[in-house]
């Protein structure tokens, strides 16, 4: 497991100054190579599909390199819409690479809307299509809906119990979630309490809830077998450590951003995923040559 990159950017101290959706993540890692994009990426690796790492984390991939070949990654989150603000340039680009990636969303989205016309039920069905069709301009194959109502999730152990129900049935070799720590950024935001609890509960169903056979066995009586989770990428964390340039990938990740058309209104996007995505890029303490101008930047775990 890396340690912390001492020289990388601490804390949130950026914000934005755009609009905020409602359900928008603070982007609190940022950076901007400037460069002109490069003729060719390198090819990454899930384990290795990060741009720069920190001093020990790069050790230890260079003293074990990933086992080649396309990943199982599991996308887990809140509410849709989640992780098209906050990782979608990734998710596209693992895709592109060949890697096989599911989108986990742990609750339905039955509170996302101001409209008195809307009934929840509606709602659902609208947020589910949206969700659906995100993940077909991505490349995501599937979409697990845990079902949870929107703005009660909670990370008891009935929650745990479900998301450690899907970690054994989908068996990801990397699963992204949310920092559960950030529980505000600036003087603007505070974060929903759905998405602490999403990666609270993520990070402890995967450790050791999903990898230990004794641990809820009326999970094994259902033939789901422990399983254990190889990597873990935090989002939005307040002490990222890998930054992925996904320069090529931004405009793939403003579209599916946009399938959310019942969250967004008549706001368009544009603007502060660019900027969000330029200052990720500009925080990479040892961006690599070539590096493009946007990235997503991540805390990451390599378990053993
Ligand atoms: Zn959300």
């Amino acid at each position: 497991m890396p340690d912390v990159d001492a020289s990388a950017p601490a804390a949130p101290t950026a914000t934005s100054t755009a609009p905020s959706p409602p359900d928008a993540f603070p982007e609190t890692a940022s950076g901007t190579g400037g460069a002109a994009a490069p003729a060719a990426q390198p090819v990454s690796q899930p384990s290795a599909a990060v741009d720069a790492e920190s001093a020990t984390t790069a050790a230890e991939a260079a003293a074990s390199p990933p086992e080649p070949g396309p990943k199982r990654i599991a996308i887990v989150f809140a509410h849709p819409d989640d992780a098209e603000f906050i990782c979608a340039g990734t998710v596209a680009r693992w895709v592109a690479e060949g890697h096989h990636v599911t989108y986990v969303l742990l609750t339905n989205g039955d509170k996302g809307s101001s409209d008195p016309s809307v009934t929840p039920e509606q709602l659902v069905a609208t947020r589910a299509a949206e969700q659906r069709a995100a993940c077909k301009i991505l490349g995501v194959r599937d979409v697990v809906f845990v079902g949870f109502s929107d703005a009660m999730l909670v990370a008891d152990l009935d929650t745990r119990r479900e998301v450690v129900r899907v970690i054994r049935r989908l068996k990801p070799d990397v699963v992204v979630c949310g920092d559960p720590t950030i529980r505000w950024v600036g003087q603007d935001y505070l974060n929903h309490p759905d998405h602490r609890a999403a990666g609270e509960v993520t990070l402890d169903a995967i450790y050791p809830a999903a990898r230990d056979r004794m641990t809820f066995p009326e999970l094994l009586a259902e033939g789901l077998e422990p399983h254990k989770v190889a990597e873990v990428y935090l989002s939005g964390a307040k002490e990222p450590d890998v930054w992925i340039d996904t320069t090529p990938y931004l405009d793939k990740k403003l579209a599916a951003l946009r399938a959310h058309a019942s969250q967004l209104g008549d706001w368009d996007p544009e603007e502060m995923v660019r900027q969000w995505a330029r200052e990720t890029a500009a925080r990479n303490p040892n961006p690599p040559e070539g590096a493009g101008e946007y990235a997503e930047a991540f805390k990451y775990f390599k378990l053993d």
